[in-house]
């Protein structure tokens, strides 16, 4: 089996690993009452938030793209989400993002949809 792609570099990593061990369910993306994730920028059904545990292997800047509703794929998004979403996306490069990554179900530790969104 081939090895996973390091993105982050051994520190965070390891903190990375700690919450994962320590996790105690729970979906970290959606935002219940008294949430402490910082929003970057937000939208009526999306908010880009900073990467707790940012893919600082390769980038300086490591935010997520996180549709609202508690989805897994984005077939899920009704016509006005995915709408809004193709509008955030063609935004993003001027918001100073230079790649997307998405990780199939298989790589995600957390199923609500996000996108990473990066730049070195
Ligand atoms: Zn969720």
């Amino acid at each position: 089996m081939k090895k996973p792609r390091e993105y982050r570099v051994d520190e965070t990593e390891a903190n990375y690993k700690k919450y994962l061990a320590e996790y105690k369910g729970g979906c970290p993306f959606c935002l219940t009452d008294g949430h402490t994730r910082k929003i970057v920028k937000e939208y009526k059904n999306w908010y880009i938030t900073e990467n707790v545990y940012p893919y600082d292997r390769y980038y300086s800047i490591s935010h997520m793209l996180i549709p609202k509703k508690h989805l897994v794929f984005l077939w899920e998004l009704n016509e006005e989400e995915m709408k809004e979403f193709l509008e955030i996306k063609k935004e993003l490069a001027s918001l100073g993002y230079e790649e997307i990554l998405e990780n199939l179900p298989s790589m995600k530790t957390q199923l609500h949809f996000h996108q990473h969104l990066l730049a070195y």
